[in-house]
C-alpha cells in the first residue's frame, strides 16, 4: 500500500526506522529486531540507505522481508549521492518486484571529498530533483525529509522551508522530520510550513536517547538544540547507564504524549535497532494511542 493512503485512513500513524547491519555483519542480525518490532503494530517500518549506496542491496532485502514475511508496510530510503537515472530505474524495478511501493527520497550527506565540481556533475543535486524523477511513476509513493530547526547547510529556517516547499511541489507525498528534543521548535516549524502552503502529512521523528555515546553522536550529526531540561537529565545520569536509559525513555514518552495531544499526523521512532526501548515507549502510550486512533473517517 502507498503510505500516503495510510495517512488518509488513520491518525496518528506510528512508524519505526531501522538500519541495515554493517557490511561485515550478517543480515540475520536484523531479523530479531523486526520480529520484536512486529508485535508493536507499526503502520510502517522504514529502512535506511547507507552513505553512497553502501547498503543498497541490504536496504531492499530488509524492506522486502518486512513487507513479504511480516506483512508490514515498508519505506525504502534512497539517496542522490552517486545515483544515476539508470540506477534509479533499477532500484524502482527491484522494489516493484518485491511488492514495495514507497521510497524515502533523500539527498544524503555530502561525502567529505565532495567538491563543487562533483556536486555540479551529480545527476540529482537535491532531494527535490530525485523526487521529480520518481514522481513520473505513479505507482510509487514518496516521502521526504524535513528539519524543524532548519537543515544545517541552509542559511535560515525560513529559507530551508522555501526549499521544502519545492520538495513538496516536486511530488513528496509526506514528510518525516529530523530528530528534535524541543517540541516548541516543531510547532514553530509546522506553523511556518503551513503558512508557506506545505500541506502534506508530517510525522515527527523522535529518538529516545539511551546512552551517552549515542547522545553525543546524534547531536553532532543532527544539530538538534538541547532544551535545559534535557541537558539537566543527561548530565545528571550520564555515568549511570541504567538511569540514563530510563530517563531517555521517559523523556521521549513525554515528548510523544505532548505531540499526540497536539494532534500530530504521525510519530516516527528512530529505533536504533533497539526494540526493547521502543517497546517500552509504545507500552507507555498504548492507551493514548488507542484513544486517539481513528480510521476511515478522515475527510
Ligand atoms: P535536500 O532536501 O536536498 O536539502 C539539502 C540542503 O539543500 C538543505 O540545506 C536545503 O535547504 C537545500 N536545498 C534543497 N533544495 C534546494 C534547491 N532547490 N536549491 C537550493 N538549495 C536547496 N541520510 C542517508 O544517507 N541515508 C538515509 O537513509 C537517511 N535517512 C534520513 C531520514 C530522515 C527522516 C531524515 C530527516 C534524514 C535522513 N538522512 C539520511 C539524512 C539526509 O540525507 C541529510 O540530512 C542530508 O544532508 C539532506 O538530505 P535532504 O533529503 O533533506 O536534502
Amino acid at each position: 500500500m502507498q503510505i500516503k493512503n495510510i495517512y488518509k485512513k488513520k491518525k496518528p500513524i506510528i512508524s519505526f526506522e531501522i538500519f541495515p547491519p554493517k557490511k561485515e555483519s550478517p543480515i540475520d542480525t536484523i531479523y530479531d529486531t523486526i520480529e520484536s518490532l512486529k508485535d508493536l503494530k507499526p503502520d510502517f517500518i522504514s529502512v535506511t540507505y547507507g552513505a553512497g549506496g553502501s547498503t543498497r542491496d541490504k536496504t531492499i532485502e530488509i524492506a522486502s522481508l518486512i513487507k513479504n514475511k511480516y506483512y508490514i508496510e515498508t519505506l525504502a530510503h534512497l539517496t542522490c549521492i552517486s545515483l544515476t537515472e539508470e540506477k534509479l530505474q533499477k532500484f524502482i524495478e527491484e522494489l516493484k518486484e518485491n511488492n514495495i511501493q514507497n521510497i524515502m527520497a533523500l539527498r544524503g550527506d555530502l561525502p567529505q571529498n565532495f567538491n563543487e565540481e562533483l556536486f555540479q556533475k551529480s545527476q540529482y543535486k537535491y532531494a527535490s530533483d530525485l523526487i521529480k524523477s520518481i514522481k513520473k511513476d505513479d505507482e510509487i509513493c514518496i516521502g521526504g525529509a524535513c528539519y524543524p530547526e532548519g537543515h544545517f547547510e541552509c542559511s535560515s529556517l525560513e529559507k530551508d522551508i522555501e526549499n521544502l516547499k519545492i520538495k513538496v511541489d516536486s511530488g513528496a507525498d509526506f514528510l518525516i522530520t529530523q530528530l528534535f528534543f524541543d517540541n516548541e521548535s516543531f510547532y514553530r516549524f509546522i506553523d511556518l510550513s503551513y503558512k508557506k502552503g506545505i500541506n502534506v502529512p508530517i510525522s515527527a521523528g523522535i529518538m529516545p536517547v539511551t546512552n551517552k555515546k549515542q547522545i553525543e553522536r546524534m547531536i553532532s550529526l543532527s544539530g538538534a538544540s538541547l532544551p535545559a531540561k534535557f541537558s539537566r537529565i543527561m548530565a545528571k545520569y550520564e555515568n549511570n547507564p541504567q538511569a540514563l536509559k530510563e530517563a531517555g525513555i521517559v523523556y521521549a514518552t513525554e515528548q510523544i504524549v505532548d505531540l499526540l495531544s497536539w494532534g500530530i499526523d504521525g510519530i516516527h521512532l528512530y529505533t536504533m535497532n533497539r526494540p526493547e526501548t521502543v517497546r517500552r515507549i509504545i507500552q507507555n502510550i498504548s492507551n493514548i494511542r488507542e484513544a486517539l486512533e481513528y480510521k476511515d473517517n478522515i475527510n
